[in-house]
């Protein structure tokens, strides 16, 4: 019996592993990073260890390491979480070997199914669908691209030991495929350390959806059946729901036993689950299993009324599995939105920096939280940038949809920017409303999920920021127009400074004798009073009393509205259309990273596109190409080089 285990993971996912590991009443032991020392998985577990440096590969991927703590603890069961060593089949081995049950399946089941080409050779055997493709042994780059040729472009080229969307290419055309042959073998060499490739033909609308399975260690499994992850950037999920909608009960049981057959060709034990892409015409093809429990997990707790981590540690006792398959049943409908750090409107880049403020939804039985963070915490550039996961559950899809629209817009996360008020527009669009479910849902829909409809007037906007600063009393932003004549309990004029959208706003207002305020507005005089209590700003104007959560740093205030978070920049930083101008031939890094590859040198002209630096951060490469035709006249870096973000890369001499 298992009564004491280490969780090799951090954030989230090890307070989740914590949280049915108390319920039960197993001891925790947390391990940590330097990065990690105040984390909320630190504080939760009884016990919390130091691994080592932030940087995972000397902490939450030093195998040895976190084997020779357990030892040391006398732990007897290791819960791997997702991502680091979930699916690192010698780390199950030596926790094997010293006794130590990992919390997943045998090292064999993750060695068949953690390399995307043996795991399709596998499920061939099985007969499993697969999506049309090679999957061999096979590198060589015209090979490839022959190959590519005979699928049919478009093509998708996908690293073998890939992951979370990384070393993965479209290509559209044969005279591209080269270029990304290149980019997804070095991102793929990067992050995995190996650049085995395989290309797939492309399917353009097909829905991700994967099944839940669960086997234990005599021979019995169950599928707790499906979840739909089509929407996604990046190839990386942000809003998963169960059950799929519109799937028939006939098509939910084949797909579940497609599944189960995957897992059984493997001796799977453990949660698992296979992914497919499923096809308008309703066929479905194997895309790859992931040995491990899955960030989504949560959505399928809520519609069987299962705790998976629970059943994870009852199969790590060789238990049998908690229930059979016909005592399984799907209750009402669930989604996840992933709060991510992370800039929607800059290609989704990671944003790392402090959580000033975070206020969440209240939790109920119908609302979760996973997160792994509180205010005050960092999102470091070390790990991956989620910030918590919001899952909800009611009796149909239309009704839960709600309930997530209304807890995003009481999250309220400051300090760094977040993906939150777009999940907002996605959750509210006609597509998403509609189930219109593919996974090219964000690039089709990239114009119903503007999301301007809900978006204030400016007159309105305005009020509010005033409002803001004037309660923030930030002197620097509020000029008294005059001071020298300045007479208490008379009304006196002032300009309140602010910035938002990185519009620089000055507005003329009147101090009245009772702390109110006349501001002008173009649409006219308003009156307004302003006060603010710890958490929420009070805003009353002829139309009654508003009252908004609100946040502030030094930089920034930050007020939560009906259509998302407004941010307010306080001071505002020095206008020169010079500094504008000198910045307009230049190749700017968009974040911190390093320099992978460098494709020009001074000298040279460059067409519009062309392919300029390639800068990696977070692991993820970005292509930085030329805005326009010209002549590069300067590169400022060279390969290898660490960058921080808005550093001058090239500078770039437009040619007409
Ligand atoms: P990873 O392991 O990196 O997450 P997956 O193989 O799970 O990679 O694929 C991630 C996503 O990429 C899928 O959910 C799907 O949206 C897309 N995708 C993968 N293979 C294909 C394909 N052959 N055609 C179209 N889209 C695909």
């Amino acid at each position: 019996m298992i009564n004491k285990i280490l969780i090799a993971n951090r954030g989230e996912i090890a307070c989740r592993v914590i949280r049915s590991a108390k319920k039960l009443g197993v001891a925790t032991v947390a391990v940590y990073s330097d990065a990690d020392i105040h984390a909320q998985h630190v504080q939760l577990a009884d016990e919390a260890i130091h691994l080592g440096p932030a940087v995972a590969s000397q902490s939450y991927l030093n195998g040895d390491l976190i084997i020779e703590k357990a030892i040391s603890l006398g732990v007897q069961g290791i819960h791997p979480g997702y991502g680091f060593l979930s699916e690192n089949a010698s780390f199950a081995e030596k926790c094997a070997k010293h006794n130590i049950v990992f919390i997943g399946p045998s090292a064999d089941a993750i060695r068949a199914m953690g390399s995307k080409s043996a795991a399709k050779t596998i499920m061939q055997e099985a007969n499993v669908p697969l999506v049309p493709g090679y999957h061999g042994s096979n590198q060589h780059p015209d090979f490839l691209r022959d190959k590519a040729n005979e699928i049919g472009y478009p093509v998708l080229l996908k690293a073998a030991a890939g992951g979370g969307g990384k070393g993965m290419r479209q290509v559209f055309a044969d005279k591209e495929f080269f270029d990304a042959l290149n980019a997804a073998k070095r991102e793929a060499k990067n992050s995995f350390d190996d650049d085995l490739m395989l290309v797939e033909k492309y399917l353009t609308e097909p829905r991700h959806v994967e099944i839940q399975v669960f086997c234990d260690n005599h021979g019995n499994g169950v599928y707790l059946f499906e979840r739909d992850c089509s929407v996604q950037r990046r190839h990386q999920k942000i809003i998963e729901e169960a059950p799929a909608p519109g799937l028939s009960e006939s098509l939910r049981k084949e797909m579940g036993e497609a599944a189960l057959k995957a897992a059984f060709a493997i001796n799977y034990t453990g949660a698992g689950t296979v992914e497919f892409l499923l096809d308008s015409d309703g066929s479905f093809y194997f895309m790859e299993m992931n040995t491990r429990l899955q960030v989504e997990h949560p959505v399928t707790e809520f519609i069987t009324g299962e705790d998976l981590v629970e059943w994870q540690l009852s199969v790590a006792n060789n238990e049998v599995l908690p229930k059979t398959q016909s005592e399984l049943n799907i209750t009402g409908h669930a989604f996840e939105a992933r709060i991510y750090a992370e800039d929607p409107n800059n290609e989704f880049l990671p944003s790392t920096g402090r959580l000033v403020k975070i206020l969440e939804p209240e939790g109920s039985a119908s609302v979760r939280v996973d997160t792994g963070v509180i205010s005050g915490d960092e999102v470091s550039i070390y790990y991956d940038p989620m910030i918590a996961k919001l899952i909800v559950h009611s009796d149909s899809r239309d009704k839960a949809l709600a309930v997530l629209i209304r807890c995003l817009k009481q999250y309220m996360v400051c300090g760094v920017t977040t993906n939150i008020d777009y999940l907002i527009q996605v959750a509210s669009s006609v597509p998403f409303q509609q189930a219109q479910l593919t996974t090219d849902f964000i690039e089709r829909h990239a114009d119903a999920l503007k999301g301007t409809e809900n978006t204030p007037h400016l007159s309105e906007l305005s009020l509010l920021c005033a409002s803001a600063v004037i309660s923030v009393s930030s002197e620097a932003n509020v000029i008294s127009e005059n001071q020298n004549n300045f007479r208490l309990n008379h009304s006196h004029a002032s300009i309140v400074k602010f910035e938002i959208n990185q519009q620089a706003l000055e507005l003329k207002q009147v101090a009245l004798k009772d702390g109110s305020f006349e501001l002008a507005l173009p649409t006219g005089n308003t009156w307004y009073k302003a006060h603010r209590d710890a958490n929420n700003l009070y805003v009353t104007t002829q139309s009654g009393t508003g009252s908004y959560a609100i946040a502030e740093n030094h930089e920034h205030i930050w007020i939560q509205m009906e259509y998302g978070t407004l941010c307010i920049t306080k001071v505002l930083p020095d206008y020169g259309t010079d500094a504008d101008e000198a910045h307009a031939g230049d190749i700017i890094a968009p974040m911190n990273g390093t320099i992978v590859d460098i494709m020009v040198q001074a000298g040279q002209t460059v067409e519009k596109d062309d392919l300029l630096v390639i800068v990696e951060a977070m692991k993820m490469e970005h292509s930085l190409r030329a805005p326009y035709s010209g002549l590069v006249k300067e590169c400022f870096v060279n390969k290898g080089d660490l960058v921080d973000g808005s550093d001058i890369l090239v500078s770039l001499e437009k040619q007409e």
